[in-house]
């Protein structure tokens, strides 16, 4: 028997399905039986990951053009951040991006990533 475990994101734009796990069980003996906590902690980190790294991309989409002008905001470069979760550390790209010369700043870039991951989660 397998059992397939999903997640599916509903936005405004659709729905998203993304396999999180496949287990295979059969059912001959008692340590068959359900999930063992190594599976459970792996299939938590793996949708804490997933449930992640599609906050951080909505995050970057709404912030993606300049509030003033609406326009996009040029990519500079990016670096890996850390991000501690209960489930784990992870890592993303996040992404350095220019101001706007529509307006003054008090500096070139910015990293919109670190004004939300500021704690641990
Ligand atoms: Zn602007």
């Amino acid at each position: 028997m397998k059992f397939k475990i999903q997640l599916v994101t509903q936005t405004e734009t659709g729905e998203d399905i993304q396999e999180l796990a496949c287990l295979e069980r059969e059912t001959e003996g008692l340590e068959e039986i359900g999930i063992s906590l190594t599976e459970a902690k792996a299939l938590l980190a793996t949708l804490q990951k997933q449930v992640v790294e599609q906050q951080l991309a909505a995050y970057l989409a709404v912030r993606q053009r300049c509030p003033e002008c609406a326009q996009a905001f040029r990519h500079k470069d990016q670096h890996p951040v850390v991000f501690r979760t209960l489930f784990g550390n992870l890592e993303f790209p996040s992404p350095r991006w220019f101001q706007c010369a529509c307006q003054p700043h008090e500096t070139h870039t910015f990293s919109p990533l670190t004004d939300l991951l500021t704690e641990h989660c």
